[in-house]
């Protein structure tokens, strides 16, 4: 197609939901249906999803809620610590203390900005029941040894993997293989259910405990519900919640996952286009990162030595939004703790600046912002 720079409202997105005739045709179909709640198309997009990623899968209305009932099932609550880097979204931090369980705060690989495993170490104690990696911007990071510190400490994994779907770790995709890994599907990531999320597992009795607490804890109602039915005489016997997703969601979902392969290779070329934009300039440094296993759900660059909330603000006078990923969770009132010292994290933070990466997006684009961001940098 003919190159040229895709303008909404005169601006370059940093990130958007993209949305065809399929999308809105699935969820014409359910409306004319007349059932919108959990029913037979989130049966449907959990079986496809179950072959995706060749484990089963249980969806949720989020991605948090997820990563909460993942945690949940296992247990985890009040006096429980769970490790899990400082520098990734707030949803990770707040699935955590959720379930009344403690996360501990910890530093990243300045190469991934990944979990520092040695850090890690440092924060074990007689509480910790789990460590969260975040698959931040899609990478995995030293995912081998965080597998090799769990079993060594008797702990669980639950993967954050709301960057990753689609992404392969040493040639196998992220949730096909581990213990626990949770997806988003939330409007701008990989693929998009309009909100949603799921968890990928083959630990029965996690599959079982989370299909139950996403609908208020009644046992074993999901059967009735994928045959459009429900429970009218039940048992309870744990917290449940309303997490459960909906048909509208999964009919987008199903028609998203068809579209995959073509939303990965779009984004994998724009971000090799950055790369090799950016790769040689003195200025900036780019992340540690193997773009032929990704699927790059963001595209973050390190600036050097520049002043990033400036360089942000003429961006966006030039017509380009630019975002930040992440504020570090243990800035923050609720997550701050004077023990807490993430020297990699401090120092790395005021460097981040992540650029537009969607699939609406021409490798023209890419070449456009590289440009702006350059003359940005040489007038600073
Ligand atoms: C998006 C995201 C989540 C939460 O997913 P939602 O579907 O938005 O609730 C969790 N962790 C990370 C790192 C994310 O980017």
């Amino acid at each position: 197609m003919e190159g040229m720079v895709t303008v909404t409202d005169n601006i370059i997105r940093l990130s958007r939901s993209v949305i065809g005739d399929a999308e809105k045709k699935a969820v014409m179909d359910v409306l004319d249906k007349g059932y919108l709640g959990m029913g037979e198309d989130v049966q449907i997009f959990e079986d496809k999803l179950g072959r995706f990623f060749s484990r089963p899968a249980v969806c949720m209305n989020s991605g948090t809620a997820a990563l909460q009932l993942a945690l949940q099932s296992l247990g985890v609550g009040r006096g429980d610590e769970v490790l899990v880097q400082s520098l990734t979204y707030l949803a990770s931090f707040q699935a955590i203390s959720a379930t009344g369980a403690t996360p501990v705060a910890c530093d990243i690989d300045p190469g991934t900005l990944t979990l520092d495993v040695d850090d890690a170490k440092k924060r074990l104690t007689d509480r910790t029941k789990v460590i969260m990696p975040v698959h931040y911007a899609s990478g995995m990071g030293a995912l081998d040894e965080i597998y090799d510190l769990a079993n060594d400490n008797n702990l669980r994994v639950v993967e954050d993997a709301a960057h990753a779907l689609g992404c392969t770790y040493r040639g196998k995709k992220v949730g096909s293989f581990g213990d626990i890994a949770c997806f988003s599907f939330d409007g701008i990531k990989n693929i998009t259910s309009g909100e949603g999320g799921a968890i990928v597992t083959k630990d029965m009795d996690v599959l079982q405990k989370t299909r139950d607490a996403r609908l208020l804890g009644v046992e074993k109602d999901t059967q009735k519900r994928y045959s459009n039915q429900r429970s009218w005489d039940f048992d309870v016997r744990a917290q449940g919640w309303r997490y459960h997703m909906s048909n509208i969601m999964a009919a987008i979902g199903i028609e998203q996952l068809k579209r995959f392969p073509e939303f990965a290779k779009c984004r994998r070329l724009l971000a090799k286009r950055y790369h090799k934009k950016l790769e040689h300039l003195d200025s900036i440094e780019l992340l540690n990162q193997d773009l032929d296993s990704i699927i790059p759900h963001i595209f973050v660059i390190k600036l050097k030595d520049a002043d990033r909330d400036e360089i942000r603000k003429t961006m966006l006078e030039r017509g380009i939004q630019t975002g930040i990923h992440y504020k570090p969770n243990h800035y923050l009132s609720l997550y701050h703790s004077d023990i807490t010292s993430l020297p990699i994290t401090d120092r790395i933070f005021p460097q981040l600046l992540t650029l537009p990466l969607h699939p609406d997006l021409y490798e023209q684009d890419i070449d456009h912002i590289c440009q702006q961001l350059m003359e940005c940098l040489r007038e600073q």
